[in-house]
C-alpha cells in the first residue's frame, strides 16, 4: 500500500492556480523533500494535505483511506503532523508549556476546549505532560524545558517546533522550512534530528530551500515550480534536471 498519496490535488485562490494537479506518493519511513522558487504552491501543498485549506480538486489518501476533506485535528489524530513556515510559538511561555497547548489546539475541535481546561482535558493534560518530556528529550532541548522560548536560539525555537509536531505521535511530519534562518552549524544539527526521526520509523517531508542539506540529507525530492510538479526523482536526477536549472535560473 501507498504509504501517503496525492492524486491531481489542485488548489485555486480566485484566478491563481496555486498547486495544479499534483500527483505525489511519500514512502513510508523515507526522508521527502519539495522544493522550488518562491511562490511555487509548496506551502499550499502542506496546508492541503494537512487539512488546514480544502482542495479546490483533486485526493489525498493517508495509508489506504481517503482523508481529503477531513480538518486539520482530525488529521492530526490520524498521524499527520506539521510544522509552520514562521513558528507560531507563544514566546513567553516555557518550550513546555508550548508543547502541552500546542498539542490541545492540534487535537481538539474547538478553541473552547482547547482554551478553557474542562475536568476531563485536565486528565489528558497530565498524560500530555509526560509525553511532552518525552518529546523535548528526542529534540534534546531539556536544558531549556522550563525556559521561556524568547531567550532561545533560532534552532532551539526550530527543535520546539518539531517537539509540537512530534506531540501528536505522528507517523508523518510535514515540515515547513525547518532550517530557515539558522547557520549552517545549527543546520547540520537539524539534519541530524531529522534523520533521528526517519530512524525511529517517522515518515518525514521537508519544504526547504538549502540545496546542499536537501542533496544530502533527501531521498526523493519533487519540485514545484509555478504550482506544477515539474520534477521528481532521487537527489542526483533532480540535480542535472533541465526544468529544474531553467525554474531556478529563471531562465
Ligand atoms: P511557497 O510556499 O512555494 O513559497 P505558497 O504556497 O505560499 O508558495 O504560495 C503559492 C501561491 O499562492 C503564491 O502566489 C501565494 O501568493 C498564493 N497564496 C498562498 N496562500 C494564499 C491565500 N491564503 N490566499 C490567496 N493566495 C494565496
Ligand atoms: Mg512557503
Amino acid at each position: 500500500m501507498i504509504f501517503l498519496e496525492t492524486k491531481k490535488l489542485t488548489k485555486k485562490f480566485g484566478g491563481l492556480v496555486a498547486v495544479n494537479n499534483v500527483d505525489f506518493t511519500i514512502e513510508q519511513g523515507k526522508i521527502n523533500a519539495i522544493i522550488g522558487p518562491n511562490g511555487a504552491g509548496k506551502s499550499t501543498f502542506f496546508n492541503l494535505i494537512s487539512g488546514f485549506h480544502p482542495p479546490s480538486s483533486g485526493q489525498v489518501i493517508f495509508k489506504g483511506k481517503d482523508v481529503t476533506k477531513l480538518p486539520s485535528n482530525k488529521i492530526a489524530q490520524l498521524g499527520v503532523a506539521r510544522t509552520f513556515q514562521t513558528t507560531n510559538l507563544f514566546e513567553q511561555s516555557s518550550v513546555l508549556d508550548n508543547i502541552i497547548v500546542g498539542h490541545r489546539l492540534r487535537t481538539k475541535s474547538n478553541l473552547f476546549d482547547a482554551i478553557f481546561r474542562t475536568k476531563r482535558l485536565k486528565l489528558e493534560e497530565d498524560l500530555c505532560r509526560e509525553k511532552a518530556m518525552e518529546v523535548i528529550e528526542f529534540v534534546d532541548l531539556q536544558k531549556v524545558a522550563h525556559k521561556p522560548v524568547a531567550g532561545l536560539t533560532q534552532e532551539e525555537k526550530k527543535r520546539t517546533a518539531f517537539a509540537l509536531a512530534l506531540a501528536t505521535n505522528p507517523e508523518i511530519v510535514f515540515l515547513d522550512e525547518p532550517a530557515a534562518g539558522v547557520n549552517p552549524d545549527e543546520t547540520e544539527g537539524l539534519a541530524v534530528l531529522m534523520k533521528k526521526m526517519a530512524a525511529k520509523g517517522i515518515t518525514v517531508c521537508l519544504i526547504e530551500h538549502k540545496m546542499q542539506m536537501i542533496m544530502k540529507l533527501a531521498d526523493k525530492i519533487m519540485v514545484l515550480n509555478y504550482g506544477e510538479k515539474i520534477a521528481e526523482g532521487k537527489p542526483e536526477e533532480i540535480q542535472n534536471n533541465q526544468a529544474v536549472i531553467k525554474a531556478y535560473l529563471g531562465g
